[in-house]
């Protein structure tokens, strides 16, 4: 059984100094220093190269981001340049023609190899499919052709324009990375200046 203490007893508390960290938010984190500088911190010494400081809601430095962003897009497989469009992550924008490039490298000052070029995939429109949108409304064993036979023909007259034109939505940078030479881009030229002659 606890031993009786009345809430006016010596017993039942007494004064104590307390000593411990405090944030610069003003928080008690008692003996937690390193959680009471986190907290009354804005930055910190980078981790990974330990060099720089950065705002503490990043997990690195700018530098140590910066290699990073540079080591994912070597990791990505190397695909050659076909003509294809062509989105470049240094400078974080498409070019939609080797003349583009050419002009943009020569005013930047810059190496298309130097660009980390990407790929563009283009992102096609695909086919309407009611039977699939409309899924969890359409009564059970039954199609918009049960319900609405000329929308649903309608629908496939779309579907059918849909897949002979292709209709390209976006290009998007895909999966492959890239680099275009001096000489490719010459030939790329040489290339477009014969198909616009013929
Ligand atoms: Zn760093």
């Amino acid at each position: 059984m606890n031993e009786k203490i009345l809430y006016s007893s010596p017993e039942a508390a007494e004064r104590k100094e307390v000593t411990g960290w405090v944030s610069a938010d003003g928080r008690f984190y008692g003996d937690n220093e390193h959680l009471a500088r986190w907290a009354g911190c804005t930055h910190i010494l980078c981790r990974e190269c330990g060099k720089h400081e950065h705002e503490k809601s990043w997990t690195c430095c700018e530098t140590c981001r910066d290699k990073h962003v540079i080591e994912r897009y070597n990791a990505k497989p190397f695909k050659a340049w076909d003509g294809e469009r062509l989105f470049s992550y240094s400078h974080e924008r498409y070019f939609f023609d080797e003349q583009e490039l050419i002009d943009f490298a020569l005013e930047h000052n810059v190496l298309p190899g130097e660009m980390r070029l990407a790929i563009c995939e283009p992102d096609i429109l695909k086919m309407v499919d009611f039977d699939d949108i409309l899924v969890d409304r359409l009564p059970e064993d039954l199609y918009l052709s049960d319900i609405a036979p000329e929308l649903a023909e309608a629908v496939a007259k779309v579907n059918d324009i849909i897949q002979q034109t292709k209709p390209v939505l976006a290009w998007n940078p895909g999966k492959y990375r890239t680099t275009v030479t001096a000489a490719a881009l010459i030939a790329a030229k040489t290339a477009n200046r014969k198909d616009t002659a013929a």
